[in-house]
C-alpha cells in the first residue's frame, strides 16, 4: 500500500538478495524534474535535449542550455543526472540548421553522434553548458546512436577539448565528470568490449536497439510482430553488453521503455543491470519490484530464457514462475 511505497522512497533500492541497483526517470524537458524529484526516482537516467535545445528548429545558445542543465541538477543535488546530447537528424528538428537533410532512409543516415560529429557548431555549446553545470551537481554526458569506437573516442576527445577551453577561461567545473554512450546499434553490442574501455557508462536504447536488430522500423505497424524486446536475440545483446561493461568496471543502464517491461524488469535485474530508467509513475512500483525479487535466485529462469526461441515463450516462462507478479 501506500506507507510501504513511502517508506521505499526513503531508501536505496535493493533487490531481496541485497544487489543494490539504482532506480531513476527519464525527463525531456527541465520542467519535469521537479515531478520527478518526488516520485522515489534515484537520479535521472536520460534527459532527452532535443525538445528543449531545438525550439523552432533553432538551436538554444549555450547560455540558455547552462541556465536548464543548472536547474535540472539543483533539483537533485546529490544524485545522478544523465543528460544526452541531441539526437537528432529524421525530421523538422533540423531545418533551419543548414543541415542537408535529405534521407532516403533517416533511421540509417546522419543523426545522433553522426549529426553531433559533422556538425560540431552544434555540439560543442551543448557540451561547455553541460561542462559548466557540473559545477552545480552531479551531471553525466552521454553520447546517442554510437557505432563505432573511432565515434566515441573523437567524441570524447571534443569534451576533454572543452574542459581545457572552459579551465583556461577560468570556469570551475567538477573533475569526475563521467562520459558514457547508449547502445542502440547491434555494431556496438558486438564491440561492447572495447567501447567499455573508453566509456565510463553505458545505457542501453532499447527502443532503437530493438529497431536495428530486427531491422524493423520502430514506427512501422506492418512489421510490429517483429519488434520484440522480449526476444532471446535481444537478451542476449543485452547480457553480452552488461558483462562485457562489468569486465571493465563499468555501470549499465536501460533507459528504453523495456525498463518499464514487466515481463522484462526480472530478466534485467537477473542478468546484472545496474540502473533503471523509467517513467517517473513507474519508479515506485519497479522498486516495490526489486526490492522483492532475488538476482542469484532468478538465475535459473534468466538461462533458461537465453535459450528459448521467441518472445512469447520468454513471456510464458516469466508468468509461469513468477506468478504472484502477473
Ligand atoms: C532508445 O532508443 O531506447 C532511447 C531511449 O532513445 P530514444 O527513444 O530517444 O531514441
Ligand atoms: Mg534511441
Amino acid at each position: 500500500g501506500n506507507n510501504l511505497l513511502g517508506k521505499l522512497k526513503h531508501e536505496e533500492t535493493r533487490s531481496a538478495d541485497g544487489q543494490r541497483i539504482r532506480v531513476s526517470a527519464n525527463i525531456s524537458l527541465p520542467d519535469e524534474i521537479s515531478t520527478v524529484a518526488d516520485s522515489g526516482a534515484e537520479g535521472i537516467g536520460l534527459f532527452r535535449t532535443e525538445f528543449m535545445v531545438m525550439k523552432d528548429a533553432q538551436l538554444a545558445s549555450e547560455e540558455r542550455q547552462f541556465q536548464a542543465y543548472k536547474k535540472a541538477v539543483t533539483a537533485m543535488p546529490d544524485q545522478l543526472i544523465v543528460v544526452r546530447t541531441l539526437d537528432i537528424g529524421n525530421d523538422k528538428l533540423v531545418d533551419n540548421l543548414e543541415v542537408d537533410n535529405y534521407q532516403l532512409n533517416p533511421a540509417l543516415g546522419m543523426r545522433g553522434i553522426r549529426l553531433g560529429l559533422a556538425h560540431e557548431e552544434l555540439l560543442r555549446p551543448q557540451l561547455r553548458a553541460l561542462l559548466r553545470a557540473s559545477a552545480y551537481g552531479k551531471v553525466a554526458i552521454m553520447f546517442p546512436m554510437v557505432t563505432t569506437v573511432a565515434e566515441f573516442r573523437k567524441a570524447r576527445d571534443i569534451v576533454d577539448q572543452e574542459i581545457d577551453h572552459l579551465k583556461q577561461q577560468g570556469y570551475d567545473l567538477a573533475d569526475d565528470i563521467q562520459v558514457g554512450m547508449m547502445v542502440e546499434t547491434p555494431a556496438a553490442v558486438t564491440m561492447a568490449d572495447q567501447l567499455a574501455q573508453y566509456a565510463d557508462f553505458f545505457s542501453i536504447g532499447s527502443n532503437d536497439l530493438v529497431q536495428y536488430l530486427f531491422a524493423t522500423d520502430r514506427t512501422n505497424d506492418d512489421t510490429k510482430s517483429l519488434y520484440q524486446p522480449l526476444h532471446p536475440a535481444m537478451l542476449r545483446s543485452i547480457f553480452r553488453v552488461i558483462r562485457q561493461a562489468h569486465t571493465e568496471g563499468k555501470w549499465v543502464s536501460l533507459c528504453g521503455e523495456m525498463a518499464a517491461l514487466h515481463v522484462a524488469e526480472p530478466l534485467l535485474l537477473a542478468m546484472g543491470l545496474d540502473e533503471f530508467s523509467v517513467p517517473a509513475d513507474h519508479v515506485l512500483s519497479l522498486r516495490h519490484l526489486i526490492s522483492g525479487l532475488s538476482a542469484r535466485q532468478l538465475q535459473p529462469v534468466l538461462h533458461k530464457a537465453l535459450s528459448l526461441q521467441n518472445a512469447s515463450e520468454v513471456e510464458q516462462l516469466i508468468k509461469k514462475t513468477l506468478p504472484d507478479l502477473y
